[in-house]
């Protein structure tokens, strides 16, 4: 079973599934759900290959949800045009809902046709959580970050919330406590670094660790208070250690676990004065530094022209987008490898905290120019930059199929966001992603067959050398 999506005997691949589907949303239900027993098909008739496409619709729409929260946090509720892009977004979630509800559909074609509008809507609200970024905090630009190096009072902040370490900035500084208490990043938050309107602000100092599963060990170590603003955060449940510092754990809206304080009603004054009479930050002093900041809009207009000369010259070869969600595990080391193993005179493109897999690393510039060959766009809701600087290309060079670029295209997933943004780039007819390192348990062989088929989506193997021979030697 799942023997073609992938190509063969990857040992990632699902090999065996217990059940076709399983469904109980409705009264029509078999005890237990329907395919809890090995039915083939519901009671409503719904197949298992249906079941599973519109639990893919939901899961996408999850992704859609978190990015669009956030551009609504930033949006201008008095600009008709944000409302209108916001509208949008929420019809395409509402009639997504719809469209999964008991014998609504059971179209193949429409549930694919269903999927790429999702995704579509993905590129909608990457693009337009990007234009709220940039319009509220600035257009990035690249930046060298202190890694792991803290001193004084401390607040570590983790997640991809923006618009909540503004106003904690903000709130610093009103108080005159910003030579007082530091405000480091973590995991999705590095590239706030290199923002503007965030930079100005004194307490912003470095980032400390790195993807968001090393919270339990670095907010254990670490003196101060702590923040996560978005998913992944880790529970008590998952890991002893968060009892180390629950009572110096803060949440903020929807992230939540048991123990931790509310940030409630934007008010950081609780967080700040627990902050102020915890110990001096300890144990950071590296000297580690790593680059973020290359947002695709700073890549366009710094890069654009000298991409562009580089690729007629000879001098750049191909373009790589290896990003994506960290997770633990060492079979990510996959795309460390395969960072590692790219020649010279190809450019690497990153965003998401994937990137924490390779950005130590100084990957230099592309020889001849002065290109760096390290291109990180920021969180996963910029991985958008990359179609952008991709079409930008594309049209310069008159290739109208975006495919018939050098690129190559490796992605990590791990939960939901991931999943919005593989159906943006599919709704884009983007195609022969490797994306790992396990295959979608959700998926079966008709859905495998149709991906493969239609977009060459492929599982990576496990070794990067053999799934990328042929880019690898170009
Ligand atoms: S929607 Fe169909 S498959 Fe799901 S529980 Fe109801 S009858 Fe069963
Ligand atoms: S990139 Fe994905 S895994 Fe990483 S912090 Fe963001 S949502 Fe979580």
């Amino acid at each position: 079973m799942f023997g073609i999506f992938g190509g063969g005997n990857n040992k990632n691949q699902k090999e065996s599934c217990e059940l076709p589907f399983l469904c109980w949303q409705c009264e029509m239900s078999a005890p237990n759900g329907c395919g809890a027993h090995g039915e083939s098909k519901g009671v409503c008739g719904k197949t298992a290959t249906k079941a599973r496409l519109q639990d893919i619709l939901t899961y996408g729409l999850r992704g859609l949800a978190a990015y669009r929260e956030h551009a609504r946090e930033l949006m201008d509720e008095n600009s008709a045009e944000d409302r209108a892009r916001l509208m949008e977004l929420d019809d395409v979630t509402a009639e997504t809902l719809y469209f999964t509800l008991t014998n609504v559909n059971f179209n193949f074609d429409e549930h694919i046709a269903q999927l790429m509008k999702v995704g579509n809507a993905g590129v909608k609200v990457m693009d337009f959580l990007s234009d709220l970024h940039t319009r509220r905090l600035g257009v990035p630009a690249p930046v060298e970050v202190t890694q792991n190096k803290a001193s004084g009072k401390g607040i570590l902040v983790s997640g991809h919330n923006l618009d909540m370490l503004e106003k904690l900035l903000q709130r610093i500084a009103e108080r005159g406590l910003s030579d007082k208490i530091g405000v480091y990043t973590h995991s999705e938050m590095l590239p706030a670094h290199a923002y503007p309107h965030l930079k100005k602000y004194r307490a912003l100092k470095g980032n400390i660790g790195k993807a968001w599963y090393d919270q339990t060990d670095i907010f254990s170590k670490w003196n101060g208070t702590c923040v996560v603003n978005t998913n992944c955060i880790v529970p008590p449940e998952k890991s002893p250690k968060v009892k180390n510092y629950i009572d110096r754990l803060y949440t903020y809206k929807v992230v939540g676990i048991d123990g931790a304080k509310k940030i409630e009603n934007d008010n950081f004054d609780p967080l700040i004065d627990h902050t102020l009479q915890l110990p001096d930050i300890e144990g950071f002093d590296s000297d580690e530094k790593i680059v973020t900041g290359h947002h695709y809009k700073t890549v366009l207009e710094a890069y654009g022209a000298k991409v562009l000369d580089a690729i007629k010259a000879g001098k750049l070869q191909r373009v790589w987008v290896i990003a994506g969600c960290d997770a633990p595990g060492r079979s990510r080391n996959y795309f460390r490898e395969l960072a590692l193993a790219v020649p010279q005179n190809h450019l690497i493109i990153t965003s998401s905290c994937g990137k924490f897999r390779f950005n130590d690393v100084d990957f230099g510039v592309i020889p001849g120019t002065d290109i760096p060959r390290y291109i990180d766009l920021g969180q996963c809701n910029d991985s958008n930059g990359a179609v952008h600087i991709a079409l930008a290309v594309a049209k310069a060079l008159g290739i109208e199929d975006i495919n018939e670029l050098p690129v190559s295209i490796a992605l990590m997933w791990m939960e939901q966001k991931a999943i919005i943004i593989l159906l943006a780039l599919l709704s884009l007819g983007i195609k022969d992603i490797y994306i790992g390192p396990r295959a979608p348990q959700f998926v079966n062989d008709e859905i495998y067959n149709f991906l493969a088929q239609t977009f060459n989506l492929k599982v990576i193997s496990g070794d990067f050398k053999k799934d990328f021979q042929k880019e690898l030697g170009a």
